[in-house]
């Protein structure tokens, strides 16, 4: 039997927020001992040890404040450690990435009001076709504002039309990052509890093709940023996006440049489960199919 790392995003109830799709807390403590019957749960450093059983490594993507509340919560009354990175962007600049902008106006917008909005824009021809890279949206206008935002429109188009929608349902941004993502406090508790920090982004760009010109951009500010808030250089990389469509590009031209900077490992979006000898670059099961692939 093969190791596995399995990818994590929100960990929370629902609560109103419909434009996300979150593991619950109770499911992700059953999906923790579920595991622990099969692997044994190791932090990062401990891959290479030798051991009897598969091991299993716990990441979470974009540091959002649910994984402080609810899933350190969790981990740290199990006992069982993991793995967070942090997106620096919202904390150094004040700036929230499309994403998060697309998910909070997505929970409390009409569909059909963003909609009309993108519609009086933009050119959306194509899109019944397009659109089904979302086709676990149910409702069609979602799978239609999820596609455009997402995926055709500029980053810069994107947030005309949201910026507006968003600064009338938060009116005060920073309130709304202290409240949205881990604060500073947060990074280093979880950080001097055990957890392994690493970085996972600056405004959340998936690879743009130029490795120098991406280390810069969205390695660099977040790196900086760690080894400020923890005193010492963060060992592991998980990029945006799995790197977005230039991903296996990416891992040929980003590697030695992470290699320089002192990093041990990056992670993937890449659905597999670890050989005995991981290399660089490890795969990621996310936590969704988890149940349905791996644990019977
Ligand atoms: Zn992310």
């Amino acid at each position: 039997m093969n190791n596995i790392a399995v990818m994590y995003h929100y960990i929370r109830g629902q609560n109103g927020w419909s434009g996300i799709i979150p593991l619950s807390p109770q499911d992700f403590s059953h999906q923790i001992d579920t595991l622990s019957r099969t692997y044994d749960i190791i932090s990062l450093d401990q891959m290479y040890k030798p051991r009897s059983r598969p091991w299993c490594i716990l990441t979470f993507d974009d540091g959002t404040k649910d994984q402080y509340t609810n899933a350190f919560e969790i981990l740290k009354r199990k006992g069982v450690p993991a793995y967070f990175t942090v997106m620096s962007g919202p904390l150094v600049l004040g700036i929230i990435p499309v994403m998060h902008l697309v998910h909070t106006v997505l929970s409390f917008v009409t569909d059909e009001e963003i909609w009309e909005l993108i519609r009086s824009k933009h050119d959306t021809t194509g899109i019944e076709e397009a659109s089904t890279i979302y086709s676990y949206e149910l409702n069609r206008l979602r799978r239609y504002n999820k596609y455009m935002l997402n995926v055709k429109l500029t980053t810069q188009e994107s947030i005309e039309i949201l910026g507006s929608m968003f600064d009338s349902l938060f009116p005060n941004r920073s309130e709304f990052i202290d409240n949205f993502y881990l604060t500073e406090g947060e990074i280093k508790q979880m950080h001097s509890e055990g957890m392994t920090i690493g970085v996972h982004c600056h405004k959340h760009e998936p690879y743009c093709g130029d490795p120098q010109q991406f280390y810069d951009r969205e390695i660099k500010p977040c790196r900086d940023y760690l080894m400020k808030v923890l005193g010492g250089e963060p060992e592991w990389y998980t990029p945006a996006f799995g790197g977005g469509v230039n991903h296996v590009l990416m891992k040929e031209q980003l590697t030695s440049i992470l290699l320089a900077k002192g990093f041990k490992g990056a992670f993937t979006t890449t659905s597999k489960e670890v050989p005995k000898k991981p290399g660089f670059w490890i795969d990621r099961i996310d936590c969704s199919t988890l149940m349905r692939v791996n644990i019977r």
